[in-house]
């Protein structure tokens, strides 16, 4: 896989936000004029009910443009500067070991079939080849696509993402296993929540969550902001 990611992104040599050549940067596919107006996260964690959640990126301005068009215009290269970000972050943050396993959110058959791709496997390939992890992408599957769930109260979305999710039967229990849920976009956290339930009792020890953004609702964003 990383030489497969590799091969075809030397090949492009144009920011995937101007259009600049490329001379040389700090991240893959992004000039450092564009890189400058990235929002990056000053949270390291957010309290959730059952796991800590980690986004290097706030999903404002440019950084919202570059999630659009890989989830709706279908460039996938973007996933693999976004991937590298989250590689680095976590690289950071120290918060993953050698038989650490990332685990995407799954994308229901038909919405994936629909898309071409999955963006959060993407994502998770990318960073497993970054650290030299593994990526379990068949751990978890989804019975059924759910709505979106920003504007649902969080006792509507429990009942909406309740059973979404189901481990593979064709895996025994997990034993002592640490695990990186990865998705590309954090809103209410209740998808990775409900995801986080089934790999628990499936017998996981430990679980984080990655995305590569973070939308923060406007009053936090401000505060965060102003202080
Ligand atoms: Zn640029």
């Amino acid at each position: 896989m990383t030489s497969f990611w590799r091969n075809i992104f030397f090949s492009k040599i144009f920011c995937l936000n101007c259009n600049e050549e490329l001379r040389s940067g700090n991240i893959p596919g992004i000039c450092n004029s564009c890189l400058h107006f990235f929002d990056f996260n000053g949270l390291n964690s957010l309290d959730n009910s059952l796991l800590e959640v980690y986004s290097p990126l706030i999903y404002e301005g440019m950084v919202k443009d570059l999630i659009y068009k890989l989830k709706y215009d279908g460039e996938e290269l973007i996933a693999y500067t976004l991937g590298i970000i989250m590689a680095d972050y976590i690289k950071y943050l120290k918060l993953y070991d050698k038989n650490t396993i990332l685990v995407p959110i799954p994308l229901a058959k038909k919405r994936e079939a629909k898309r071409g791709f999955n963006q959060a496997r993407l994502l998770a390939e990318v960073i497993a080849s970054e650290l030299k992890i593994s990526v379990r992408d068949n751990l978890l599957y989804r019975k059924q696509e759910t709505p979106p769930l920003y504007n649902l109260s969080p006792g509507q979305r429990k009942l909406v993402l309740e059973g979404a999710f189901s481990f593979n039967k064709g895996f025994n229990n997990l034993n002592k296993e640490n695990f990186i849920l990865v998705d590309d976009i954090f809103t209410t956290g209740s998808t990775l929540n409900e995801a986080t339930g089934v790999l628990y009792n499936a017998g996981a020890i430990r679980i984080i969550g990655l995305t590569a953004v973070i939308a923060l609702k406007k009053e936090k964003f401000d505060k965060g902001h102003n202080l």
